[in-house]
């Protein structure tokens, strides 16, 4: 074992992950839950305080709810229920 994978290891087992939980897609886990632009509760889950776009690491969102979230979104700020962004919070 070398020196890499000594330190990797070290202590009670946990690396560097013991607080990340693992993600679920809420859409996939959801069957009820509809992405709709007009649903600006929900669409200000994924996005920033300034307005910007969670990516799928943050959110955990499948690629295809990502996808979907985003376009809504996006069309949620072309008809003005979102921000495109907050520039004093
Ligand atoms: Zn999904």
């Amino acid at each position: 074992m070398n020196n890499y994978q000594n330190r990797k290891n070290a202590g009670t087992g946990f690396v560097r992950r013991a607080y990340t939980r693992k993600k679920v897609c809420r859409f996939c886990a959801d069957k009820n839950l509809k992405i709709d632009y007009k649903d600006s509760r929900l669409m200000r889950n994924f996005v920033s305080e300034r307005g910007k776009i969670m990516p799928r690491r943050i959110t955990g969102n499948c690629a295809y709810h990502q996808r979907r979230v985003s376009k809504a979104i996006k069309i949620s700020r072309t008809v003005s229920i979102m921000p495109y962004t907050s520039v004093n919070i």
